[in-house]
């Protein structure tokens, strides 16, 4: 498996970080040492997390006393071409000022954050044998240029370290330059991702039990326009794992 990439610093975060090294960078106040993302134990324990009851299929938590699984209704009116979709933080509050951090400003000392709670959240439920690949959504290559970075992959090596399953970052490829979609409806969405993906090459014979790894999830227009692919191509399986779930 591919090493990560050393982490990239902004200027002032670099000096920040030579003047306190081992703070908290959520609290700036509490120890926080790079083993653990830079994260506190009582900010850690403090990160929003997704608990059920929710949704079977897109993770969604939903408010009440359920007890059976059920699907929300945007599952139903998308027909996700993915099983489950999970996601280790909930994009409010710190969870999503720890993602706006990471893919826009490249905070990439969160990460050993990041895989812990992948091994915490997701590798107690995913047996590496049941499992072949690994795949992240991929950038465009303007985006990724821009960007410098696919937050995506880097996820995605994270969860195949906690998991042990290998990753696969040239399968999927972005096939045009979709509008972003943090401004579009929930069906605007769907529409403007409809194609948007396309297979590098074939799907190997011996790798169709696919784990799709993203950033954020949403309504699962982007995963599961991914998960179409891969299926169309021969996958039998796909779930979506992601850093956050929008609510
Ligand atoms: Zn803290
Ligand atoms: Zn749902």
């Amino acid at each position: 498996m591919n090493p990560l990439p050393p982490p990239i610093r902004s200027g002032l975060e670099s000096l920040l970080a030579l003047l306190f090294p081992e703070v908290c960078q959520l609290c700036g106040e509490e120890r926080g040492e790079a083993a653990s993302g830079y994260l506190c134990t009582p900010c850690r324990s403090r990160l929003p997390r997704i608990a059920p009851p929710m949704c079977d299929r897109c993770g969604l938590p939903y408010p009440g006393d359920i007890t059976g699984p059920f699907d929300c209704l945007n599952c139903r009116d998308l027909d996700l071409a993915f099983t489950q979709a999970r996601s280790l933080l909930a994009a409010k509050g710190t969870g999503l000022e720890l993602v706006h951090r990471y893919k826009y400003h490249r905070a990439f000392w969160f990460e050993p954050l990041f895989e812990s709670l992948f091994r915490e959240k997701a590798a107690p439920g995913i047996d590496p044998a049941a499992w072949d690949l690994i795949v992240p959504v991929p950038l465009h290559p303007v985006k990724h240029r821009e960007r410098e970075f696919n937050q995506a992959e880097h996820l995605a090596r994270l969860l195949g370290r906690a998991t042990g399953i290998p990753v696969d970052a040239t399968l999927l490829r972005r096939a045009e330059h979709t509008a972003t979609q943090t401004t579009l409806t929930r069906r605007a969405r769907s529409r403007n991702v409809h194609g948007a993906f396309t297979l590098a090459r074939s799907l190997p014979a011996d790798s169709t039990r696919l784990i799709l790894v993203d950033d954020v999830l949403t309504t699962g227009a982007t995963t599961s326009a991914c998960a179409r692919v891969l299926r169309d191509a021969g996958a039998t399986q796909i779930i979506v794992w992601t850093l956050a779930r929008g609510l």
